[in-house]
């Protein structure tokens, strides 16, 4: 899987809608203290499901919704949409397109390509292709010193996660319930 474009609409710092191309090999993001690089990662770990607000830096979820400057009113609601190439065989047919949006007092919503879907959807999508809100491919802030200040259980989940099996402790939780 590799992912194409991000687009931001209300999401933390990104008020207006904001599109980003994201090209093949490794992205860096750079730029000044408090530009909104730390939110740009953030979008996307959230797009793919990540359920902490704490991992968000907020106390609660709609907290990454745009709250407002001296100069701007706050925003009712934050989307993000993530654009992805994925194997033409595979389930999605090569391309992927993922939104999740949140409004104030109505939780978060998320679609794949055009169907509501539930939040636990979008993380197996993720997971199966070896990717996801919790991925070694998305080092954000504080990574890499957490990677190795790691107990040897965490760094097993960073290999579960990076060899794409993550999703199948889900699915055995499943069908253990049932
Ligand atoms: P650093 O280099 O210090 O790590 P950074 O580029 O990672 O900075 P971010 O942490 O991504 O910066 O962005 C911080 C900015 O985002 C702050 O100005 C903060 O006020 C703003 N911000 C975060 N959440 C919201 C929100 N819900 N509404 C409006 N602004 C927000
Ligand atoms: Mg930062």
């Amino acid at each position: 899987m590799q992912i194409r474009r991000l687009k931001l609409s209300g999401f933390k710092s990104f008020v207006e809608p904001a599109e980003l191309r994201i090209e093949p090999g490794l992205t860096g993001v750079v730029g000044p203290n408090g530009c909104g690089k730390s939110n740009l990662l953030e979008a996307i770990r959230w797009v793919m499901g990540e359920s902490s607000a704490k991992s968000m830096r907020g106390a609660g979820m709609e907290d990454v919704i745009f709250a407002g400057t001296a100069t701007r009113p706050s925003r009712g609601f934050a989307e993000v949409m993530l654009t992805a190439d994925t194997d033409p065989d595979g389930p999605f047919g090569g391309e992927l397109e993922v939104v999740r949006r949140i409004e104030r007092g109505a939780g978060s919503a998320y679609r794949v390509n055009g169907r509501d879907v539930r939040a636990k959807d979008v993380s197996l999508v993720f997971a199966d292709a070896a990717t996801g809100a919790h991925s070694p491919a998305l080092v954000s802030q504080g990574r890499i010193a957490a990677v190795i200040a790691a107990k040897p259980a965490e760094r097993r989940m960073m290999l579960e996660e990076a060899a794409g099996i993550a999703g199948l402790h889900v699915r055995r939780r499943d069908a253990e319930q049932k």
